[in-house]
């Protein structure tokens, strides 16, 4: 799953118009070492981009099979996945995301890094709420997904280890979006149909150069 990096495009400001957005990029010039940093930050997203499955994919339609053995395969898969999710600037990629059709993800969850491996996800209310969702394998689109609000989370670790999260708000809706992927399902078919219509002509050109 994706999330808007601070440095986005200035047209992403609206959506969360904070106080300290206003100090920064339009009062000061970037110094040499900030714009090389910048431009470093951008080139270390696009290669990671690169490796991950983009829409038109046959990988991102599939339904991942259960892990089986927990062994250091999987945890060096996991571990160049979360460094993958860094650098894409993500907050949650799925292992069909790279190709892998096994079911496990890893992911953020308030600030901590997480492999959660055979998930399950249960609503534990009937709240939901619709907000606008990224993904790293959909370009700069972002579509109004309806999530539910509160989850419980029963999976593994990446070492076999029993893991049981209770979320809500965000990381509610990140556990759901990366447990979409490994049934392969996408934003695009979770949203309502005007945006889906708007995002599938938008997308439709990236398969004609693919
Ligand atoms: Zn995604």
């Amino acid at each position: 799953m994706a999330h808007e990096h601070e440095h986005d495009e200035h047209d992403e400001h609206d959506e969360h118009d904070h106080d300290e957005h206003d100090h920064d990029e339009h009062d000061h010039e970037l110094t040499d070492a900030e714009a090389r940093e910048e431009a470093e930050r951008l080139v270390r997203r696009d290669v990671a981009l690169a490796q991950i499955r983009q829409y038109g994919d046959p990988a991102l339609r599939m339904r991942a099979a259960e892990v089986e053995t927990f062994d250091d395969e999987l945890r060096r898969v996991s571990e160049r996945m979360t460094s993958l999710m860094h650098d894409a600037e993500g907050v949650g990629l799925a292992a069909t995301q790279v190709g892998i059709l096994r079911r496990f993800f890893v992911c953020t969850l308030d600030g901590v890094d997480r492999v959660l491996v055979n998930p399950v996800v249960t609503p534990v209310s009937d709240d939901a709420e619709i907000d606008q969702e990224g993904c790293l394998s959909l370009g700069p689109i972002r579509l109004p997904v309806e999530r539910a609000l509160r989850v419980k989370v029963e999976a593994r670790d990446e070492t076999g280890e029993p893991v049981s999260l209770e979320l809500e708000g965000v990381d509610a809706r990140v556990v759901q979006h990366e447990l979409d992927h490994l049934d392969g399902t996408l934003i695009v078919d979770r949203t309502d149909p005007d945006a889906r219509r708007e995002a599938l002509r938008q997308l439709r050109p990236r398969l004609v150069l693919a």
